[in-house]
């Protein structure tokens, strides 16, 4: 059987920076943003010229990937099984140019059939014309970032919009005819409270979107949030303003109560921090976290394409100049070991709550997984933080509130 990709698109723009972002993402006049299209539209075209005469790897990635095997499928016969324009804020973008962006991919790569096509949108950058244009163009998923339901959170967060307007871009995605919509929330906000975050929770699922993601606020470095809230030692040696994030035990009980609620609300956890009605789980980010190969386009997106990984600059400038060529945007091409790949397979896969399969392992690295992990497997499963069920091996909910030390406990 032939392999499907999944393709990424990223529009680096957004109408202001948020306060706690550390995305590739910045305001853009509109000349700029027209001046990315065209040369994203390059680069889609010519990204499937590689593809089509089996040159990608040569032409793209000035020839430091490894060239096809003779018994690897032709790229140009795998079908596209997800879209997934990420920002930024897509929706920043006019109908057309979405349009265009959409007719650049359908003529360049062969999409199934039921492909999933989703666009990010934030309230605030949304109308109808938009919204139907978008579903004409072809885009039948839409995520909404909404974060917070309370205007001083939204505030904080630095959000162009209101609890309102997300209100507003809901009925009129709905109205447009979405029947799959995604909303973002955040949890684990300065000064937040499980109240005031289930007040959140209360309100979305009144709304009873498909899908909602839902994350811990991290405070990155090089965001506005860490110069006012980072290194809280610091800050607080030099008497500046402190953090009032909540505790690691607040956040953890936000995050399981929230669980707890999204279930009986009919949301079924299928990954750490992502919920679904049945049915809807996001296949785009399935697909990643199961090792499905997956072609970046635009500004600084990443690929994993035959065994390699690759990004393209993050210098928008740069990215301009040459009018996405894609062999002058693509740089970083790292061919992963063995290790790698078996330690991406873990790493990836455990986050979802089906966990990872034995016998997919073998078919992949063509050896049993006991040698390698079977003792940090054992002893994690002892500690009660990973589960084995006959094939599959999966976090417990103990293995979920503590799993970034699982998985260095297992990959180490
Ligand atoms: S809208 Fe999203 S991508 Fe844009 S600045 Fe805010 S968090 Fe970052």
């Amino acid at each position: 059987m032939i392999p499907d990709f999944e393709l990424y698109i990223h529009i680096p723009f957004c109408v202001r920076k948020c306060a706690y972002c550390d995305f590739l993402s910045a305001p853009a006049s509109e000349d700029v943003r027209e001046r990315y299209v065209q040369a994203l539209c390059r680069e889609i075209r010519e990204s499937g010229e590689s593809l089509r005469d089996g040159k990608m790897k040569e032409r793209a990635l000035h020839g430091v990937i490894r060239a096809s095997g003779e018994n690897e499928p032709s790229l140009a016969k795998r079908t596209v099984s997800t879209l997934f324009f990420g920002g930024g804020t897509p929706s920043i973008l006019e109908v057309g140019q979405i349009e265009r962006i959409m007719k650049a991919c359908r003529e360049t790569f062969l999409f199934a059939e039921n492909a999933e096509i989703s666009l990010e949108a934030n309230p605030g950058t949304l109308t109808m014309d938009k919204l139907e244009g978008y579903r004409r163009a072809g885009i039948n998923r839409l995520s909404l970032g909404l974060q917070s339901v309370h205007e001083n959170e939204l505030r904080l967060l630095g959000r162009i919009h209101s609890y309102e307007d997300f209100l507003e871009s809901y009925r009129l995605a709905r109205k447009a005819g979405f029947t799959n919509i995604n909303v973002d929330l955040m949890s684990a906000l300065p000064g937040q409270t499980w109240e005031s975050y289930r007040e959140c929770l209360e309100k979305v699922t009144a709304l009873a979107p498909e899908h909602i993601s839902a994350y811990s606020l991290i405070v990155e470095e090089g965001t506005l949030f860490y110069e006012r809230y980072g290194d809280e030692e610091k800050r607080r040696e030099a008497g500046k303003e402190t953090l009032l994030l909540p505790s690691e035990e607040e956040e953890r009980e936000m995050y399981e109560n929230g669980v707890d609620f999204l279930r009986k609300a009919g949301y079924r956890r299928y990954e750490i921090s992502n919920f679904a009605r049945e049915g809807y789980a996001c296949r785009h980010n399935c697909g990643y976290w199961t090792g499905v190969e997956y072609l970046g386009l635009g500004l600084g997106a990443s690929s994993y394409m035959e065994g390699t990984r690759f990004s393209n600059v993050r210098d928008l400038k740069r990215y301009l100049e040459v009018d996405g060529a894609p062999a002058l945007v693509r740089e970083l091409p790292e061919v992963l070991s063995e290790e790698e790949k078996k330690e991406e397979f873990f790493f990836l896969g455990l986050r979802m709550m089906q966990g990872v399969s034995a016998a997919e392992f073998e078919r992949r690295f063509g050896e049993s997984w006991e040698r390698e992990y079977g003792a940090s497997m054992q002893k994690l499963i002892r500690m009660g933080y990973l589960k084995q069920e006959g094939d599959r091996l999966f976090l417990t909910e103990e293995g979920v509130s503590v799993s970034n030390e699982v998985f260095a406990e297992l990959l180490l």
